[in-house]
């Protein structure tokens, strides 16, 4: 390896740029590259599942291109540029046509949107939205059109449903679950989402099975397994993320729902490195904002030759259903407890005990939510 050889970051996301931020506070000069499959605009993620209610283009959301943050990072940025190999013992990875050597490499590469079986074949009838690319694909397909099918009852599911209706779409949603967010909220705590969802208008189809979806001559229709058709003029597939660790896995490094790390960020390989939504830290690949930013500041920390170990507080997590706003803190902390519920109407709390009574999650709706201030001083650490 050569003397300047850089450090690498694959990827542009909030994983990749916050990391890149934090590592130059702490050193200026050591040459810096940052590699994406996608355009390199730094943007927001959260805002892609509020920005069709406040009408916004997928260009109002972006907020720097990859050349300004280039400047501003004093790194080189390869936009449109897939990573295709890495090599941790020669510490070199591979683009298309051209090898590159690293001093240290950051994978910061996201996770990908899992498929249905027909979405090959629906082409742009059935999109999702992981990226501002897909965000302004999706906004372009819904082009005069105006029944949208979600399927997925996730977060990510339910936060679209939410926007897209107040946007002035006909907005269903299926899902093979029981009620709304169940990796998430308890049962009784999804009950007056779905209720204010449906006051606004979302038709909901859960506990259903796709038999087939086939493009039809309106749009999509979707054949259930109880013998229900649906139909639509555009779907929206949200059923879940997987961490994308192919490369990690092919070099030969731990991989498991994530990319393994320790609490330095580091891999099984002493010069690779996972951020994001493509690691797995102590056993947990979150998916959310607040771990990445906790992240890339100990991870920075480290690069930069410091002594540093990631520690999580408790990490709550706002879901953007105005309908009836949400905020959980799933009870990460505990192998074994129960749910008690209180409140009624909107207003609905979910207290999460461990056998020896101490509180280890929540989950509060509309009117309950200014308590979790006081709840959040009771949870345990995350790490
Ligand atoms: P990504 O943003 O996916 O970035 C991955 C990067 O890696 C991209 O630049 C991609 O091009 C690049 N890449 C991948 N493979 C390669 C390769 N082989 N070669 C080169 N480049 C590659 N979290 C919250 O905490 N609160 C919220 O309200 C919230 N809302 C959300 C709403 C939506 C609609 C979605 C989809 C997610 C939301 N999240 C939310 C989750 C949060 O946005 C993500 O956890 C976070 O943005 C992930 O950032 P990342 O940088 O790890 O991954």
């Amino acid at each position: 390896m050569s003397t300047t050889a850089p450090l690498v970051i694959v990827g542009t996301g909030l994983a990749g740029y916050n990391l890149a931020k934090e590592f130059r506070k702490l050193d200026a000069e050591r040459p810096l590259m940052l590699i994406s499959a996608d355009d390199g605009r730094f943007y927001s993620k959260p805002l892609l599942s509020t920005g069709f209610a406040k009408g916004k283009q997928a260009d109002e959301l972006a907020m720097q291109d990859a050349a300004s943050m280039a400047g501003q990072l004093q790194a080189e940025i390869l936009t449109q540029t897939r990573v295709e190999r890495i090599d941790p013992q020669q510490r070199r990875l591979w683009l298309a046509g051209h090898e590159l050597e690293y001093s240290d490499l950051v994978l910061a590469c996201g996770a990908s949107p899992r498929q249905l079986p027909w979405a090959r074949d629906l082409g742009e009838r059935l999109l999702s939205i992981n990226d501002l690319q897909d965000y302004a694909r999706f906004r372009q397909a819904l082009e005069g059109r105006k029944r949208v099918l979600i399927i997925g009852a996730g977060l990510i599911g339910c936060e679209f449903a939410n926007d897209l209706v107040l946007a002035g779409f006909e907005v269903s949603v299926l899902a093979s679950d029981p009620y709304l967010m169940p990796g998430l909220i308890p049962e009784p705590v999804a009950e007056p989402i779905q209720a204010s969802l449906e006051a606004l208008g979302v038709r909901f189809y859960l506990n259903q099975n796709i038999a087939q979806m086939l493009l039809s001559s309106s749009g999509l229709q979707v054949r259930l397994e109880n013998g229900q058709v649906l139909e639509a003029d555009q779907g929206l597939s949200a059923i879940g993320l997987q961490a994308n660790t192919r490369l990690a896995a092919e070099a030969g490094l731990a991989v498991n729902r994530g990319i393994v790390v320790d609490r330095q960020l580091r891999s099984s390989d002493p010069h690779v490195f996972a951020l994001g939504d493509c690691a797995e830290v102590s056993g947990l690949n979150l998916m959310y904002v607040m771990p990445l930013m906790a992240g890339a500041r100990t991870l920075a920390q480290v690069l930069a030759g410091q002594t540093a170990q990631l520690s999580y507080g408790p990490m709550p997590v706002t879901v953007k259903t105005p309908a009836c706003p949400l905020v959980v803190a799933p009870p990460v902390t505990a192998s074994a407890g129960a749910w008690t519920f209180s409140g009624e109407g909107p207003d609905r709390r979910a207290l999460f005990h461990a056998p020896d009574g101490l509180l280890h999650g929540y989950a509060l709706t509309a009117g309950a939510l200014p308590e979790r201030l006081q709840l959040n001083r009771q949870l345990p650490p995350w790490l």
